[in-house]
């Protein structure tokens, strides 16, 4: 029988030619591609060949790069094709605001905030693999999700782990949560042997294969400090109930503890498209052709407690989360300056943690945000800082 049109979903993919937008389009693809889903649209930013490959693939209505300079290259990549092309900040709001159903938010960094809040506003059900949305603006876009009335479900590994394996009716005896973390390419090496590593060695992931902010994110751990904001407010928990392992298999995803000792953990192979496929289809699971785990072979699996020394983006996570207010974003912000620093190679790998630091102390007594403009401006305030220190 031919699939009814009015059932298919109606996603959109901020993010699309990313690591996670490229998993989520294969996910899109293992469940039914076009005959169960309707594109309304994809962005990207410099690659629009991929974009107008992926847009003609999965009949997308509009394609989007935020990149306003490449808007004839996309426009000339899709000539015929019938998909419309747009470019600019303004575009990609207004496809992040149409009529989705549900929307995978996969652009990287403080650029996915603007967009994302407006697919959350709009009601579409929002897909987070973005984190700095949750780590800049916190409780404000949990509330602008609630009062859009979309749901909001995790896609970053570990939080997805906990989304499942928290039991909804039982949030009131959840004692602690758990984060695993592999622990990067440089989990065993010292702060000396740190000092002097370029972006190509900081990238390679033992486990995971993602974009490259991430990438370097796990080697210095700053990737997980973002992850615990980013769990206090998916699951209003308190500071102290926050927990990081290091466990170097990326097997066990994380783990909610409960007050009789329980501890449900979520396991699974190292790779995106399960989480992905889990927003995708939740509260349903669905088949997904993921590697599956066979335990003999895996043998064994190792936790060790982190290192706050080597890693101080641990440590700048937990005063952020005790300080409260803007320092979340200060420290994104900063550490996204440190990071484009890093990779042009003006400075030191140990130095994205001090700068980090150094723009926390200075913008220590930023006000709580009241609102959206708040956080924009500590964003802002906070890149001059990190980019004078940085000088
Ligand atoms: P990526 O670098 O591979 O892709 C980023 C996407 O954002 C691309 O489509 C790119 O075109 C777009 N983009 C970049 N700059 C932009 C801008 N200024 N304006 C608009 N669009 C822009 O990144 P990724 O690894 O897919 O990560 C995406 C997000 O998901 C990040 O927030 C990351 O922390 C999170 N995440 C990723 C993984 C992973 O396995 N890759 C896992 C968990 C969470
Ligand atoms: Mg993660």
């Amino acid at each position: 029988m031919a699939p009814d049109t009015r059932q298919k979903r109606r996603i959109t993919i901020l993010g699309s030619t990313g690591s996670i937008g490229t998993s989520t389009l294969d996910v899109v693809r293992q469940r039914g591609g076009r005959e169960r889903y309707e594109v309304l649209a994809l962005t990207g930013n410099g690659n629009v060949e991929l974009l107008a490959a992926q847009a003609k693939e999965c009949g997308a209505r509009l394609a989007v790069t935020a990149d306003e300079s490449r808007y004839a290259a996309l426009k000339d990549a899709l000539s015929g094709s019938g998909i419309e092309a747009a470019a600019g900040r303004a575009a990609l709001l207004e496809a992040a605001s149409g009529d989705a159903d549900w929307v995978m938010a996969a652009i990287v960094g403080t650029a996915g905030l603007a967009p994302t809040l407006a697919a959350a506003e709009r009601g579409a059900d929002i897909a987070l693999a973005n984190k700095e949305c949750l780590v800049s603006a916190g409780d404000l876009f949990v509330d602008a999700v609630a009062r859009g009335g979309g749901r909001l479900i995790p896609v970053d590994s570990e939080h997805s782990a906990i989304f499942q394996a928290l039991e909804e009716d039982q949030r009131h005896a959840v004692e602690r949560i758990v984060l695993t973390a592999s622990g990067g390419p440089f989990r065993t090496w010292s702060r000396k042997e740190m000092a002097g590593v370029t972006a190509d060695i900081a990238r390679a992931h033992p486990n995971w294969s993602m974009g490259l902010k991430i990438s370097i994110g796990s080697a210095s751990m700053f990737n997980k400090a973002l992850e615990m904001i980013e769990a206090k407010h998916l699951f209003d928990v308190r500071p102290e109930q926050i927990e990081v392992i290091v466990h170097p298999q990326s097997i066990v995803h994380s783990m909610v503890g409960y007050v009789d000792g329980s501890v449900l953990a979520q396991l699974g192979a190292p790779d995106m498209r399960t989480a992905i496929g889990y927003a995708l289809t939740y509260p349903e699971r669905a088949p997904l052709d993921v590697d599956r785990l066979d335990f003999a072979k895996l043998a064994r699996l190792d936790f060790e407690a982190p290192d706050e020394v080597r890693f101080p983006a641990l440590r700048l996570a937990r005063t952020a989360l005790t300080r409260g207010g803007l320092q979340g974003a200060v420290m994104n912000a900063a550490e996204e300056v440190a990071f484009h620093a890093f990779v042009a190679g003006h400075i030191g790998f140990l130095a994205m943690a001090d700068i980090a630091e150094e723009t926390m102390e200075r913008l220590a007594h930023l006000p709580p945000a009241s609102s959206m403009d708040d956080v924009f401006a500590g964003d802002e305030e906070a890149r001059r800082v990190a980019a004078g220190l940085i000088g």
